[in-house]
């Protein structure tokens, strides 16, 4: 079934309604597509092929696959999906649209690609991931995933003991700091115009975390392409290797606009998410979300566990909805 071969192998589009539609085939989508794969539900995954964690050498903190290359993850993912006859096609997801149900009352969702391909199917998983919006300094987004670390659990260990900088985007700065002086003993918080009072100035004092209010200019490249510092707006430049920074986390949305899904924003500026509830289920009959577009924090073991869970639940709701149809057959026929 595959029309390509090697990491960017595409499967053709199956012809009439399949059972499920993933959008987005990261670890959310992937895990979600085994499970309904090996229900021997026909599942096709639509992927645009940015996961979310590409730009970083490894996945940290899964348990049994610690260091493993993203995209070698992935490939994994794709291989074990398609062993169950799952398809997975490269591409993006231009829109998705409520259709006409069946006659037996069960959802129907027209998804259609970039190339104007489209498919139908009975269940829809929204699995889209979410994009990282960096504070605006200049030089910051180069280092992006390298120097420039958001997350003590992904990328802490492999930062440890080196010169690091917080560049504070609000009041849930000052715990991501302390989170990052647990990995070493050299952190500069850069305030950057964001209120730290006197008691979280004597916190900080207490941890020798020094404290930068001048304003920041840029970030300041090394010889070796990595980081040299932060320079500030009195030209003084601050020597740091690594900084770590909070972004602003916003679900990916392309695409999905007809299906009107609930959004909302999380508090304190976090970002913006899919509302779900139990297992992924959305207001939308028949539309289920998992991973980071619903669940902004989830590393890639909860999200590939909200997939699965998903994945199980979509199976489940079909299962129910089969028997309802098998037994309005078999009345039509007594
Ligand atoms: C730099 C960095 C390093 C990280 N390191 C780690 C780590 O070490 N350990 C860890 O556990 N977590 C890590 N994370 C977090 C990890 O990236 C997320 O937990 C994980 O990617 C979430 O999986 P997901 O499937 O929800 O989304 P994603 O992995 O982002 O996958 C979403 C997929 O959907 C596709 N997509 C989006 N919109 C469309 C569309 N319209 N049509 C078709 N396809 C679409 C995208 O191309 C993408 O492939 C890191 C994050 C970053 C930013």
């Amino acid at each position: 079934m595959s029309v390509t071969t090697g990491p960017h192998a595409t499967d053709t589009l199956p012809e009439g309604t399949v059972d499920a539609v993933v959008i987005g085939g990261g670890a959310a989508g992937l895990n979600g597509a085994l499970m309904l794969a090996r229900s021997r539900r026909s599942v096709v995954v639509i992927d645009s092929g940015s996961p979310r964690n590409a730009p970083a050498d490894g996945v940290h903190g899964l348990l049994g696959l610690d260091g493993t290359p993203p995209a070698e993850l992935y490939e994994r993912g794709r291989a074990e999906v398609r062993r169950y006859r799952g398809a997975i096609v490269r591409g993006e997801v231009t829109s998705a649209e409520p259709a006409a149900p069946s006659d037996a009352g069960d959802p129907r969702f027209t998804v259609t690609l970039s190339d104007g391909r489209t498919l139908t199917a009975r269940r829809l998983l929204v699995a889209t991931g979410l994009r990282d919006v960096l504070p605006d300094v200049r030089g910051l987004a180069g280092h992006w995933g390298s120097g420039v670390v958001h997350c003590p659990y992904c990328h802490g260990w492999e930062v440890r003991d080196e010169p690091v900088g917080v560049l504070a985007v609000g009041p849930a700065s000052v715990h991501h700091a302390l989170l990052f002086r647990q990995l070493t003993d050299d952190l500069v918080y850069f305030t950057r115009g964001t209120e730290l009072d006197e008691e979280t100035r004597a916190r900080f004092a207490a941890r020798h975390i020094q404290i930068v209010d001048s304003p920041v200019e840029e970030v300041v490249e090394a010889d070796d392409g990595g980081i040299a510092g932060v320079r500030l707006a009195d030209g003084q430049v601050v020597a740091r290797r690594v900084l770590a920074v909070a972004t602003l986390m916003r679900a990916r949305t392309e695409g999905l606009e007809g299906l009107a899904l609930p959004m909302e924003d999380l508090p304190g500026g976090m970002g913006r998410r899919f509302v779900s509830g139990a297992a992924g289920a959305t207001e939308v009959p028949g539309v289920w979300v998992a991973g980071n577009a619903t669940d902004l924090t989830a590393q890639v073991g909860a999200s590939a566990a909200a997939g699965a869970l998903a994945g199980a639940h979509m199976n489940a709701h079909m299962v129910t909805a089969d028997t309802d149809a098998a037994l309005v057959e078999v009345s039509g026929h007594l």
